[in-house]
């Protein structure tokens, strides 16, 4: 597909069945888990051999975006790159039409290597680097976002061509990551920004606004689009040529349903159709979050009760080690107050995948540490498992896709880039 297809085009094939859970996935992860967990001999394989590895199933990821179209017909996403910048996971997004949001000098440069033509990135980051602003000049990146005076003196000296969203505000006090403690206008900021911004001459084009990640009070969304039409009032009212309305990420597979009815029922009161305004969102964790699935080999275990596959008795917990943690794939722990479910992928040799047969009574108390020398390195201090694990086996931990792998670190010499293996189901 021509990547660099014109930026507010969507795939207009027609949607299949949406459901993100199927067989043919299920099917299709579990042989990519045991083909590469069997291929290994624990007792003769070269350092690193045993790694951590994902299984991104991109069928997931094309059935969100069509449930995303279906939902939100009005509203053209522009993925957030920061939250998973996995190429392939990107040229699927591109060739299906969905355009980028990238917030710095790297993002930028990744998409664009992609060949995919810079009308379809937006800049979003309303305190930028300077150096990285005159980068978006000299690239054709057009569009961006503020949320200060002194971005405005910024963007007038680096970019003064460059069309710019004012990000506003939000609540956003029942999200999972809170963003608008860092960024945004205050509303009684906003009618000096503009004056501003006209004095300059800069090209106001609309407004932006993020209600958090992993937001789950949907009355804020549709106050921040009730603010954003404010402003576009004050905004139109000083000659700016408004016609942009970004409601930024926050979305989620699971509550994607309540949030997009509350989002149509704000566009259509505040934004109707006939006003021409494009709706532009900048979703991250939606488009990934369930995509992925995350390996580990047990390296380690120390205490808890005796080797036994039938003992319940839950009084001492043992301590598990694997080769995956919160400096690796699983700082989503700290940095998106994520809590990654372990699973019992292999156990002395058998493949469990999925396994709806697990005795849901036996379940082994332990707590799961990751491989790195700190204290902090706790996956979890109190998982239930289904079978006593041991040194050796595997465990796995669905729906780690959203801010994982991104932010992995190599510390302590663990490496940071986990091997990924594809694979692409089908709707039913
Ligand atoms: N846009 C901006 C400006 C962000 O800061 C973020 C996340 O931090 C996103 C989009 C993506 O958010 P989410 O992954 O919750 O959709």
């Amino acid at each position: 597909p021509d990547l660099k297809m014109e930026s507010l085009k969507l795939s207009t094939v027609p949607p299949k069945d949406t459901a993100i859970e199927t067989e043919n996935s299920k099917q299709l992860i579990s042989k990519a888990l045991f083909d590469q967990v069997t291929s290994i001999n624990h007792d003769t394989c070269e350092p690193g051999d045993e790694d951590p590895f994902f299984v991104c199933d991109l069928g997931k990821v094309e059935r969100l975006y069509y449930t995303w179209i279906k939902s939100l017909p009005r509203v053209h996403p522009y993925y957030a790159v920061k939250c998973n910048p996995n190429e392939q996971v990107l040229k699927l997004l591109a060739s299906l039409g969905v355009n980028f949001d990238c917030a710095s000098k790297g993002e930028i440069e990744t998409v664009l290597s992609l060949g995919i033509d810079p009308s379809r990135i937006i800049y979003a980051h309303p305190c930028k680097v300077g150096s990285f602003l005159r980068f978006s000049k000299t690239v054709d990146v057009n569009l961006t976002t503020f949320d200060n005076s002194d971005e405005l003196y910024k963007v007038k000296k680096h970019h003064p061509t460059t069309r710019l969203l004012l990000r506003i505000i939000t609540d956003d006090e029942s999200a999972q990551c809170r963003l608008s403690t860092k960024y945004g206008a205050p509303l009684a900021n906003v009618s000096n920004l503009l004056k501003l911004a006209k004095q300059l001459e800069l090209n106001i084009a609309g407004v932006s606004f993020h209600v958090g990640s992993g937001a789950n009070d949907f009355g804020s969304l549709v106050k921040a689009v009730k603010d954003a039409r404010d402003v576009f009032d004050l905004g139109r009212a000083l000659g700016f040529s408004m016609d942009i309305l970004d409601v930024g990420g926050g979305f989620s597979y699971e509550s994607f349903n309540e949030s997009s009815k509350a989002l149509n029922f704000a566009l259509n009161e505040y934004f109707p159709l006939n006003e021409n305004v494009s709706i532009i969102a900048e979703p991250g964790r939606y488009f990934v979050a369930n995509a992925f699935t995350l390996a580990v080999n047990v390296i380690a275990k120390r205490g808890g009760v005796l080797e036994s596959s039938t003992s319940s008795d839950n009084s001492s917990p043992a301590m598990v080690y694997v080769n995956d943690g919160v400096y690796g794939n699983m700082n989503c722990i700290l940095f998106d107050h994520q809590t990654p479910k372990a699973k019992v992928l292999t156990h002395r040799g058998e493949f469990l995948y999925d396994d709806l047969n697990a005795a849901s009574e036996n379940r082994f108390n332990v707590s799961i540490w990751g491989p790195t020398c700190d204290g902090l390195d706790c996956i979890s201090d109190n998982a239930l498992l289904s079978h006593n694990v041991s040194v050796g086996d595997w465990l796995y931990f669905p729906d780690l896709g959203a801010y994982t792998s991104a932010a992995a670190s190599p510390f302590n010499g663990f490496k940071a880039n986990a091997h990924t293996i594809y694979v692409n189901s089908e709707s039913c």
